[in-house]
């Protein structure tokens, strides 16, 4: 295992965080896989996942068994890990000026489509090289003027040309379950069948460019940009949400390393290739037929169903208890499925999600992700 540390950039004199990146394998093998901890930085039980992980990549790596490159950064987010705002860790949120830090990543698919046009062949091994490198030249020449943007722009160039990037979350309080591009559903299915995802959401475009489809996206655009040319989706990438963000748990954290160790052995990443593939529990969905629970108005929050439930069109998911009247709103769902994800907090402001559910027959447009 090679480590490197990285200075991000300093936001004032005598500041400073840095970034820990491993690497294991030998560096350009393929299939490449980067797999990150924690973006939004209170969503910890991530890193514990990813430390369960390390251990396990050493010895692999220490038996010859990584065959590709695997780099691991299992504290993606030293940033919003030190803040901490009176007693409460704010790690969604950069504070310097609220900006999500799992949104507006680089857009490298539309920068280099002029690049990459008149270098586009009739076979797909030397095309997927072609763009690789270019996506790897863009993302090298990022330029940062805050630390966050910093941080930002070096996790892009540890993911930009892998084959599989996996970006470990968590949810409020949730089922595990995880996001993909939704062509690519296939893999996505074999990922969640090894973490037992309750939830598989696919979208084309989920708004705002989370980091899974900064990696993932520029080969879409690229492929719908130049239809002659052959041009496989060469980045699968997710965003797998490892349960809420109180289930940090030993045993957990083993199953999901385990989990993900079996799927870089499926894909090629670790030797041998081979590794059983459970039953599913679940069918990917499409993100857009997702529901959210709002809030229509503020008020107390008292669910009637837990975060794993199936539930039916129009079950009562919540009860909204204003506390002047005292008159009691109980929120309905439209849609059957699962209740994969509901909030933490038993205060819901006016137009806050209270919980989510994986239907199939809503078709929302405009962004798909919480804010
Ligand atoms: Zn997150």
């Amino acid at each position: 295992m090679q480590t490197q540390t990285f200075d991000l950039l300093g936001a004032s004199p005598g500041l400073r965080h840095s970034l820990q990146v491993h690497r294991f394998g030998r560096p350009g093998a393929r299939p490449k896989a980067t797999l990150q901890a924690a973006l939004h930085a209170d969503e910890v039980p991530a890193m514990l996942a990813a430390l369960q992980l390390r251990e396990r990549l050493a010895a692999l790596e220490a038996a010859g068994e990584v065959v590709g490159e695997v780099v691991l950064i299992p504290v993606a987010n030293p940033l919003g890990l030190a803040q901490q705002l009176l007693g409460q860790h704010v790690g969604r949120f950069d504070l310097r000026d609220g900006v999500n830090f799992n949104r507006g990543y680089a857009d490298l698919g539309a920068e280099v489509a002029g690049a990459v046009a008149t270098r586009l062949g009739g076979e797909a091994a030397p095309n997927v090289a072609v763009v690789r490198e270019a996506l790897a030249a863009a993302a090298a020449t990022l330029l940062a003027t805050t630390p966050t943007q910093d941080l930002k722009h070096r996790l892009l160039r540890e993911a930009i040309d892998a084959d599989i990037v996996l970006d470990l979350h968590c949810d409020s309080q949730a089922v595990l379950h995880l996001y993909a591009l939704t062509p690519q559903r296939d893999i996505a299915e074999e990922l969640g069948a090894l973490l037992g995802a309750r939830a598989i959401l696919l979208a084309d475009e989920s708004g705002d460019s989370p980091f899974d489809e900064a990696c993932s996206r520029p080969w879409l655009q690229l492929q719908q940009r130049f239809p002659s040319h052959p041009l496989p989706l060469a980045c699968f990438a997710a965003t797998v949400e490892l349960r809420g963000e109180n289930d940090t748990s030993h045993t957990l954290a083993q199953q999901d390393a385990d989990a993900l160790v079996a799927f870089l052995r499926r894909r090629g990443v670790l030797s041998p290739a081979v590794a059983s593939l459970p039953l599913p529990r679940c069918e990917a969905t499409l993100l857009a037929a997702s529901e959210p629970i709002t809030a229509p108005r503020a008020g107390v929050v008292v669910f009637h169903v837990e975060a794993g439930e199936v539930v039916p069109a129009g079950a009562a998911i919540a009860d909204l208890v204003d506390v002047y009247s005292g008159a009691v709103e109980t929120l309905r769902c439209q849609s059957a499925g699962v209740l994969y994800a509901r909030s933490g907090s038993r205060w819901a402001a006016a137009g806050q999600r209270l919980a989510k559910i994986a239907g199939r027959t809503l078709a929302r447009t405009g962004k798909l992700l919480s804010p």
